[in-house]
């Protein structure tokens, strides 16, 4: 009966470490095209370090300093790597008026003096004049009190398992492999070219994600899904706007655990792979 083959299908899938919220999402899994991946940390290690230091009107102890204290109440990977990298005591005290500017940085008050940290849309809000970087990596830009003090760049791995969960998604048919990140666009092209994905959306805030996906879903071939994947609180808004929203399991929110109908445990994104071939192999017998 139909029932049973579903619950076939999803034990399956469970015993594989893909958890499966209902029996209609292994039915539109079937039928996906289009996986649109958000970056960090589903098609990289989410695990940043900084690689660089670069002062304009400081020292660089003193500017890697700054940028400790200004990221210290920020969960962000970016903000843990600088956090890291400094590695001393934060003296909490010093830092008042902390507010994270989603998809952008952080700006807050470091003895008494403003300061504006996060990339150059952020930069540019503040009308601060900022280099355009031409370094591998994520650029971090410092302002304090409206002067440019330096950038840092920070580095995060692409996934060992991406490049080969690209390729099977595309021998499982899947037409059209997007990723859509917050971080500038060569960043962006260099993680793509190296993968494999098809089409790069980049320097999107939380907001132009849904937007992009929306356009994406419109411009669906009839008939044919549309799955996103991602792992971050700022997705959780495009896991429920896509026709099926997939989370990574073991590094994901619980926001975007919460919001997807289908969980990797394993954080690897060819487990997608696998899981559309359980859905296939579910529909035929059920057919
Ligand atoms: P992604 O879309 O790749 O998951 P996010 O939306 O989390 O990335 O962030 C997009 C960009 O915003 C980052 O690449 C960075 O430039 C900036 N940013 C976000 N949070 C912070 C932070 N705490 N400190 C500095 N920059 C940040
Ligand atoms: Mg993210």
């Amino acid at each position: 009966s139909i029932p049973l083959g579903l619950f076939a299908g999803i034990g399956g899938a469970s015993r594989q470490g893909i958890l499966v919220k209902g029996g209609n999402f292994l039915e539109i899994l079937k039928d996906v095209d289009t996986i649109v991946f958000d970056k960090t940390g589903t098609l990289t290690e989410g695990k940043f370090s900084v690689t660089r230091i670069q002062p304009v009107h400081a020292e660089a102890d003193a500017l890697l300093e700054l940028a400790a204290y200004g990221e210290a109440y920020s969960t962000h990977p970016i903000a843990r790597s600088i956090v890291a990298a400094y590695g001393k005591p934060i003296e909490n005290q010093k830092i008042r008026n902390y507010q994270e500017i989603s998809g952008q940085g952080v700006e807050v008050e470091v003895d008494g003096r403003r300061l504006a940290l996060g990339n150059a849309k952020l930069m540019q809000k503040h009308g601060i004049d900022c280099p355009s970087v031409d370094e591998i990596g994520t650029i971090i830009h410092v302002a304090q009190e409206g002067e440019y003090l330096g950038w840092l760049v920070i580095s995060d791995g692409i996934k060992k398992t991406s490049k080969a969960a690209i390729r099977q998604l595309k021998q499982a048919g899947i037409r059209n492999t997007v990723m859509l990140t917050g971080d500038n666009r060569s960043v962006a092209e260099a993680v793509a070219g190296q993968i494999g994905i098809d089409t790069v959306y980049a320097q999107l805030l939380p907001q132009d994600k849904v937007e992009q996906v929306e356009k994406l879903l419109a411009a669906q071939p009839e008939g044919k899904k549309l799955a996103f994947v991602g792992d971050g609180i700022n997705d959780a808004p495009v896991l429920a706007r896509a026709d099926l929203g997939v989370a990574m399991g073991g590094v994901g929110s619980d926001a975007a655990i919460e919001a997807a109908d289908i969980v990797l445990m394993k954080d690897d994104p060819a487990a997608l792979a696998t899981a559309i071939q359980i859905s296939r192999k579910t529909h035929a017998i059920l057919r």
